[in-house]
């Protein structure tokens, strides 16, 4: 057990097992689901101050990815105000709260990270860190969601443990950083789930929720049975040789031609994506050149080749790699292309997402789940831990613009912070009582790839392709 007696009085003071002998039997024989959704649902109520409060506090201070210290000591003091142990750091940073014993363990996520874009107006002046993709309100669902199991008895009703994970580094960026992170042997990973994969973090988790915000959806919806497309990412070197550009450009290799010619091939090599693959590839160039008078001797680019299905991913990023590499060859240039593990694709669970549904629905109505779901050809690390273990990462409204713009805002906080905790204790609940879907995730599981099975997939997009065409 993590509880403890000491930190914050716990206000929703409700009978325990040995205060009332019998109890825990009568549980036994019929949970009474009604009730104990009643009971989680109102301790998230009496703590909503603290709840709305907390999320605002770290909307207002973000952090970058692995460099999330202020959001973790935050979440940390309120575990600990909520009377929880902590696990600290998970991976450089993040936070992990046990509340109950027992098993199934579901883990409830929340992300700590922000992301860049300096013309948001919640924007840090000097970093440009803001939470443009709604990762605050998922610490709001995480720890309303500890609030409710760690204030309440409710667990004892249940046969089950809930973890609270508050967890790094989801936005896949910042990555100059990252690189000297992994230079250091401080991770493997750019991303933070796949660094908590890797160090077993995972290992004792039977299922893996969170709640991501949706895009420009200030209406009161849900979509939950979503797909994601998964990605690997890429660092591109083309190196040519200086020159003066009007004296002497013949005496030169233009490395920027190469990197144009690489980026046409890539387009060119798009009429052979297939449309169920979903297949997204979109280059930048972070080095053009150095002075408009020199023949460009080292151009850089990043890129991620994206799609639905790992093997679409491998079979892209092939013709991606060779499109780059006929770039050099053309002009006579070297390319060093560095591949690096993206997020794998995510794949929800049904059983999970049933139960989800049913208590979004029953707060806020049938009409607020959406059905008509599609794939969606953007990427998230809980793609990683639905590789290992069942998973429910649903979208939720509340939220206006477009996620990762300057436009996007909370328009809602009650849907934002408050109603996402109560939907996701009650689906823990429903899926603790339940003893069908307490199997079906346990086959789910079964299923899945185990931690090395996982690892052996992820490195092998790790890829170094040298192209040296330079006389
Ligand atoms: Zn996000």
């Amino acid at each position: 057990m993590a509880r403890r007696t000491s930190g914050l009085p716990l206000r929703t003071t409700t009978c325990s097992r040995s205060a009332i002998p019998g109890t825990r039997e009568r549980f036994d024989t019929v949970p009474d689901t009604d009730t104990l959704k009643d009971r989680v649902r109102t301790a998230i109520e009496e703590h909503r101050g603290e709840i709305v409060s907390l999320a605002t506090s770290i909307q207002d201070e973000p952090e970058l990815g692995f460099k999330e210290v202020e959001t973790t000591r935050k979440v940390v003091e309120t575990f600990e105000e909520l009377g929880l142990e902590v696990e600290e750091p998970l991976a450089v940073t993040g936070a992990r709260a046990r509340i109950g014993s027992g098993d199934p363990v579901i883990a409830v996520l929340g992300e700590l990270d922000a992301l860049v874009n300096p013309e948001h107006p919640k924007a840090d002046p000097e970093t440009g860190a803001c939470h443009a993709c709604g990762h605050h309100a998922q610490i709001a669902t995480m720890v309303g969601t500890a609030v409710a199991f760690a204030t309440t008895d409710v667990l004892d009703e249940l046969d089950g443990r809930v973890d609270a994970m508050a967890v790094p580094a989801e936005e896949y960026l910042d990555l100059g950083y990252r690189r000297s992170l992994k230079d250091e042997g401080r991770i493997e990973f750019f991303g933070g789930k796949q660094e908590l994969l890797r160090r077993g973090h995972f290992d004792d988790v039977d299922a893996a929720m969170m709640v991501h915000a949706a895009d420009d959806t200030p209406e009161r919806e849900v979509t939950a049975r979503n797909s994601t497309n998964g990605f690997v990412g890429k660092f591109v070197t083309y190196t040519g040789k200086a020159s003066h550009a009007g004296g002497a450009p013949d005496e030169g290799v233009n490395a920027l031609n190469a990197a144009v010619m690489g980026m046409n091939g890539i387009h060119a090599a798009r009429e052979r994506f297939r449309d169920e693959d979903a297949v997204r590839v979109h280059p930048i160039m972070t080095r053009g050149g150095d002075g408009v008078n020199v023949v460009p001797s080292e151009v850089t680019m990043e890129s991620y080749t994206r799609a639905r299905t790992i093997e679409a991913i491998e079979e892209a990023n092939d013709d991606v790699n060779a499109a780059l590499e006929a770039g050099a060859m053309a002009v006579g240039a070297r390319v060093e292309i560095e591949d690096e593990p993206g997020y794998m694709p995510l794949r929800t669970n049904d059983a999970m997402v049933d139960a989800y549904e049913a208590n979004a629905a029953d707060l806020l109505g049938e009409d607020a789940i959406v059905t008509d779901s599609p794939h969606l050809t953007g990427s998230t690390d809980m793609g990683d831990v639905s590789q290992v273990v069942p998973a429910l990462h649903p979208w939720a409204g509340g939220f206006e613009g477009n996620v990762h713009r300057e436009d996007f805002a909370v328009a809602d906080e009650e849907m934002a912070y408050v109603t996402q905790a109560k939907i996701v204790a009650g689906t823990i609940v429903d899926l603790l009582a339940d003893p069908d879907a307490v199997e079906a995730i346990r086959a789910a599981k079964a299923s899945k790839k185990s931690r090395e099975e996982y690892l052996e997939d992820v490195r092998a997009f790790q890829d170094r392709v040298v192209g040296d065409y330079m006389e």
